[in-house]
């Protein structure tokens, strides 16, 4: 019998709602899969920071260390934003002390849900690998520097060439995996760092000729995946131009609610950090509406990734997206159901899978 061992940080606004919705599946699916599941929980974010006065305790480092995988919630709050420390620089904490380099953000339109989309089209489904430890993030030096009658500030953006290399390597497998076209985002004409990555990415393309490969310019993306977001299946790309980008497929695809991610360090079988991609959206924290898809959507990459059971995997995003397709919805999506009625759709969608 598997045994597994999960850590749950909730954090902070709807982060309890969500992930509390994505356990009631996970029990489920554990139960259909004969698994046995130790769940440990800890804080972060403005929850640790009210606790332990600061967003990644160690307490919540001791229990990382112990788990074969973390859900996360949501971090953040406008009652911390006054607080000098931010709760966000626990999740930046915790990815580097996780090592996790990569984050994979898969995007699609729903069937069903092709309406909320502000493109109206149903061929959106893509997936965007974003390098995490790299770039404007942490580069050396940065900072302000007060020079006379005016200020200077400094942000670097600094790479080193395996930093490139493993994450778009991590993307080439997956393309290749799965039989589609890889577009790598950078800046070239400007930046010397996308140069390199250009470079990185026409080496690796030799070890995988049979991966379509496609440069674009990330401002030229930006404009393009709004125009034609069918021509995009894997983008792979550094930090920031990751960010922005994937907030871009989260606006095509019509609810921030419907979107999880996966934060890993490249090799399947180990631990990762899978997190819904919306914040703690305080507008509606604690009012028992919030939208639970990404956080069970995050979980199903979650048991695929870091405990390898890709039946599990395939059976939680089936029950999601029938139950997507279906109803009953959230009110983001249009409808009135409470997060949990829709959490009890999921499941008996679960069980009729099954
Ligand atoms: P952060 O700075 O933490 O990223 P944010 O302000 O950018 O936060 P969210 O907290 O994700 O963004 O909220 C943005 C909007 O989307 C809010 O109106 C929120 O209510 C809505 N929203 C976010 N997640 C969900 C969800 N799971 N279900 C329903 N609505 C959501
Ligand atoms: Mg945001």
């Amino acid at each position: 019998m598997a045994n597994h061992q999960l850590l749950v940080l909730a954090g902070d606004g709807i982060g309890p709602e969500v992930t509390g919705a994505a356990l009631q599946v996970l029990d489920r699916v554990a139960e259909i899969g004969g698994w046995v599941v130790e769940i440990e929980r800890a804080d972060i974010g403005g929850t640790a920071i009210d606790t332990y006065g600061d967003p990644f305790p160690e307490k919540t480092q001791r229990a990382i260390d112990k788990a074969s995988a973390v859900l996360l919630g949501a971090v953040g709050g406008p009652k911390w934003d006054q607080a000098p420390k931010r709760p966000e620089a626990g999740l930046l904490a915790m990815r580097q002390y996780m090592g996790l380099w990569a984050n994979l953000r898969p995007y699609h339109v729903f069937k069903g849900l092709e309406h909320l989309s502000p493109l109206r089209k149903a061929q959106v489904d893509g997936i965007i690998f974003r390098e995490l430890t790299g770039g404007l993030y942490f580069g050396e030096p940065r900072g302000r520097r007060f020079l006379p009658g005016d200020l200077e500030v400094i942000d670097t953006l600094q790479y080193r060439r395996s930093e490139m290399w493993r994450i778009i390597k991590l993307a080439f497998e997956y393309a290749r995996d799965h039989h589609l076209t890889l577009t790598s985002v950078d800046k070239a004409n400007v930046l010397e760092s996308s140069r390199v990555w250009r470079e990185v990415t026409d080496e690796l393309s030799k070890q995988f000729p049979d991966v379509p490969v496609v440069h674009r310019y990330v401002d030229a993306s930006a404009m393009d995946l709004v125009l034609n977001p069918d021509r995009y299946q894997v983008i792979v790309t550094e930090n920031l131009f990751g960010d922005i980008l994937s907030d871009l497929a989260g606006g095509l695809v019509g609810s921030l609610g419907l979107l999880g991610s996966s934060s890993v360090a490249g090799t399947p079988g180990t631990r990762g950090l899978f997190e819904p991609v919306h914040g703690s959206a305080p507008d509606i924290a604690g009012k028992g509406i919030a939208n639970p898809t990404g956080a069970m959507l995050s979980l199903a990459y979650l048991v695929g990734w870091s405990w390898s059971e890709s039946e599990a995997q395939q059976l939680i995003e089936s029950a999601v997206a029938e139950s997507l397709a279906e109803g009953p919805h959230t009110p983001d999506l249009g409808g009135n159901a409470s997060t949990e009625e829709f959490t009890q759709a999921v499941i008996q969608r679960l069980e009729h899978i099954w």
